[in-house]
């Protein structure tokens, strides 16, 4: 059985599988490097190390760390490192297996529902950078706000200088 290296997260695979809950398991690197970055990443305490089992769920990635394989398949990038709910601190946050069913029919071809399976998750992908997009265009908006304030106040500074100049 594998289980979640993250202490919060309950996932195991005796309880979750890929298919009902689009949930996967991901070994730790075999580079040294990058193993120590999950280790650090997962939170545990300081004489935890991993192990040739250790694994981390799918639910502690971004939707932007997987890639998906011509045959529909969800991989894991090689640089990729758990970020998301990795600690029980942490507001949780939406994971790639929020996905929506889909609506299986029963004449359905093994290829037809791989497809369908493959469209929900770039649906996933194309939503996941979109809500980024919408970050960013919220950022953008709040500093153009912020650096009109300081035009404004940066105005009001040098009028008092001037007064001050001229009052001299
Ligand atoms: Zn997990």
């Amino acid at each position: 059985m594998v289980t979640c290296a993250i202490t919060s997260c309950k996932n195991t695979s005796a309880k979750i599988s890929k298919n009902t809950h689009g949930i996967t398991f991901h070994r730790f690197p075999k580079d040294k490097g990058r193993r120590r970055q999950w280790e650090v990443a997962v939170n545990r305490e300081e004489q935890w190390t991993s192990t040739a089992s250790s694994a981390v769920c799918s639910e502690h990635f971004e939707a932007s760390d997987f890639y998906l394989t011509e045959r529909g398949l969800r991989k894991l990038s090689c640089d990729a490192v758990p970020s998301i709910n990795i600690s029980a601190c942490q507001p949780v946050e939406p994971t790639i297996a929020d996905l929506e069913p889909v609506d299986i029919h029963p004449n359905d071809t093994e290829e037809v529902i791989n497809l369908k399976y493959k469209v929900r998750r770039l649906e996933v992908l194309a939503e996941s950078r979109r809500r980024k997009v919408q970050v960013l265009w919220q950022t953008k908006r709040r500093l153009r706000i912020r650096l009109a304030r300081m035009k404004i106040i940066l105005k009001h500074l040098i009028s008092a200088k001037k007064d001050k100049v001229t009052e001299m």
